[in-house]
């Protein structure tokens, strides 16, 4: 077997307590991932050591979680070329125990400590994650995890079915780590998670989103997407992805709603697009199998983009995913069906779309377009088309799209108007930015003094309307075909 590349701060651990006179073993995911070939990100150790005797080898250590996992304090990172780069500051180690009763499905009501390894690994949830190495090449494999890793099986340690219902984030796990090392599971343990998969909806949302959040990120999440599917877990988690399974779609698309949607993740992570382009990629159209009007090849989804930004919105806040995240999808959902063709869209409506995304979403925007193309199994040549876009992307960058941007500012407005602060200053700027997105010329001291004269004399409600409806004439409409929508299917 070959020797783990060890960093010297984990190997000074496994020494201390050996030299205490304790076993110590790397167990878990390091061990897996080093067998498999992928470099470990964490490193777990596990002993015969009782907590308070690991605080005594490790004056610097403390309790970890209530559970007497210690966490050892690493000062000295040693050696950055073996420890590649990596920042850990604590390692947890954990001492050999048996976890038995799950009331609440995740926490174990009570921690045994045992004084067996064997025992240790078998309260483990996969084979894959049961091996342990100590320092000197020792292996502990009791239930020959390291076939598995070979064979790349995921297989449940013991009885899947009650491993299962012992703790239910052991589902998410599984097909989570399916995707992740792109293993299949065995059959077993798959049809033991279909068995339990209503089970999941005890585990906190916390948990399950920090699961998806890997599963998605992970370098094959359609094998994981459409294993929670077939295992029943995404109606549990995503029920509003589950809506699209077996929607088809009309003469533009060769898949139904919901394959369309994992074949576009798919392919954002193929091109290795951040996980705010893999979540917009898979929930962009979420909001269709509620807009579908018609059938067959003239299928429509009327304003699908506004239901589905929302919908996805309200998904990713049911499992508690910071609200950054949450808004970033949303704009990249909402937007995704930006119209663009060459030589037909003006400066001025690109400007407009900039505006309305956030120059910060424009590039992700564009990723999710080319991921949701080729995921339509119906490509049409847009990459020049996209890179077009781009194009005028910078090149209408250059030009104002804030007040901030404008050639007068607030001050300017009450000083030359003479009127106080107040809503009428504001109203005024975005009146003058406008004018100045439809034509950035406009842009001038000269000229936008004398259009805020003018606009200092129409009536407020007036001015009101420059400044906001009539921002975007389109969009307005747009947004009131939305509420229609809205009032069918919402009701919050
Ligand atoms: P990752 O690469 O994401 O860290 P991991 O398998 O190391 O994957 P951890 O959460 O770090 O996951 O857990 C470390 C080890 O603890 C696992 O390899 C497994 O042996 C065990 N373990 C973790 N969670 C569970 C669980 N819910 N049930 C049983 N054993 C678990
Ligand atoms: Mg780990």
């Amino acid at each position: 077997m070959k020797k783990l590349n060890i960093p010297d701060y984990v190997k000074n651990i496994l020494e201390g307590l050996e030299k205490a006179g304790y076993e110590a073993y790397l167990v878990g995911g390091c061990v897996r991932d080093f067998l498999i070939g992928r470099e470990p990100h964490e490193w777990d150790i596990t002993t015969n050591a009782k907590p308070e005797e690991i605080q005594k080898v490790f004056p610097d250590s403390f309790y970890q979680n209530e559970f007497g996992t210690v966490g050892v304090k690493v000062k000295d990172l040693g050696d950055t070329s073996i420890n590649s780069g990596h920042t850990a500051e604590v390692v947890e180690v954990t001492t050999y125990r048996s976890e038995e009763k799950y009331t609440d499905k995740r926490h174990p009501d009570a921690v045994k400590f045992v004084s067996k390894l064997e025992d240790d690994l078998a309260r483990r949830d996969l084979t894959i994650n049961a091996v342990a190495q100590s320092i000197r090449g020792d292996v502990a494999d009791p239930f020959n995890g390291r076939q598995d890793i070979k064979d790349k099986i995921i297989r449940a340690v013991g009885n899947p079915d009650d491993r299962f219902k012992e703790d239910a984030l052991r589902l998410m796990r599984a097909v989570r780590l399916s995707a992740q090392l792109s293993f299949d599971i065995e059959p077993e343990t798959k049809s033991a998670i279909k068995k339990n998969a209503n089970l999941l909806k005890a585990i906190s949302h916390e948990r399950i989103r920090d699961e998806l959040i890997e599963l998605v990120g992970s370098d094959d999440p359609e094998k994981g997407i459409l294993l929670m599917q077939e295992l029943d877990l995404l109606k549990i988690v995503l029920p509003e992805l589950e809506e699209g399974v077996g929607i088809t779609q009309n003469k533009h698309h060769i898949y139904t709603v919901f394959e369309h949607a994992v074949k576009s993740l798919d392919f954002a992570a193929q091109y290795n697009f951040n996980v705010y382009v893999r979540f917009a990629s898979l929930l962009h159209d979420i909001g269709k199998p509620r807009t579908k009007q018609g059938g067959g090849a003239e299928a429509s989804f009327h304003g699908h983009e506004f239901v589905g930004a929302k919908m996805a919105a309200r998904a990713l806040e049911r499992l508690t995913f910071h609200k950054d995240f949450i808004e970033k999808v949303y704009t990249l959902i909402r937007y995704h069906m930006f119209y663009y063709n060459v030589g037909e869209v003006t400066e001025r409506s690109v400007r407009r779309l900039v505006k309305k995304v956030g120059p910060e979403n424009m590039a992700e925007l564009l990723e999710v377009r080319q991921a949701e193309r080729k995921g339509s199994g119906v490509p049409k040549a847009e990459p020049y088309k996209l890179r077009h876009l781009k194009y005028m992307i910078e090149k209408v960058s250059r030009d104002p799209l804030t007040v901030g941007m404008l050639k007068v500012n607030g001050k300017d407005v009450m000083d030359i108007l003479g009127i106080e602060p107040g809503p009428k200053v504001g109203y005024i700027l975005n009146a003058l930015l406008e004018e100045v997105i439809d034509e950035p010329e406009r842009n001038s001291r000269d000229y936008l003094i004398g259009r805020m004269k003018e606009l200092d004399k129409l009536p407020i409600s007036d001015l009101v309307k420059l400044a906001e409806a009539g921002k975007d004439k389109l969009e307005g409409e747009k947004e009131k075909e939305d509420e229609g929508i809205k009032g069918k299917y919402y009701v919050k």
